[in-house]
């Protein structure tokens, strides 16, 4: 799994791979957003970057542009499972 693509990382290719965005302001506001929510936000081909840049935080307005706001992507399935392990549903 060394095979990264060399084209900067854009919001359809998460939406694609199932992935959201969390992103952290340095006053402590945590938003997470679903593969779904970006989506609706921006063009499939907008880039992570400029998705960020484009954020600001609801609780101080601090803007994305800066390193003040982080953000980091995460598979749904962990964001929504919590590590439980996978459910196997038999028919009986
Ligand atoms: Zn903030």
């Amino acid at each position: 799994m060394s095979a990264i693509s060399p084209r900067p990382m854009t919001v359809g290719a998460l939406v694609e791979r199932e992935r959201g965005v969390n992103l952290a302001c340095r006053c402590g506001h945590k938003t997470a957003l679903l593969p779904d929510q970006l989506a609706k936000m921006a063009h499939p081909e907008t880039r992570l970057l400029a998705f960020k840049r484009r954020f600001r935080c609801s609780m101080c307005g601090r803007s994305g542009t800066s390193d003040e706001i982080r953000m980091t992507t995460f598979v749904l399935t962990t964001a929504l499972g919590d590590r439980a392990p996978p459910v196997q549903r038999s028919p009986n």
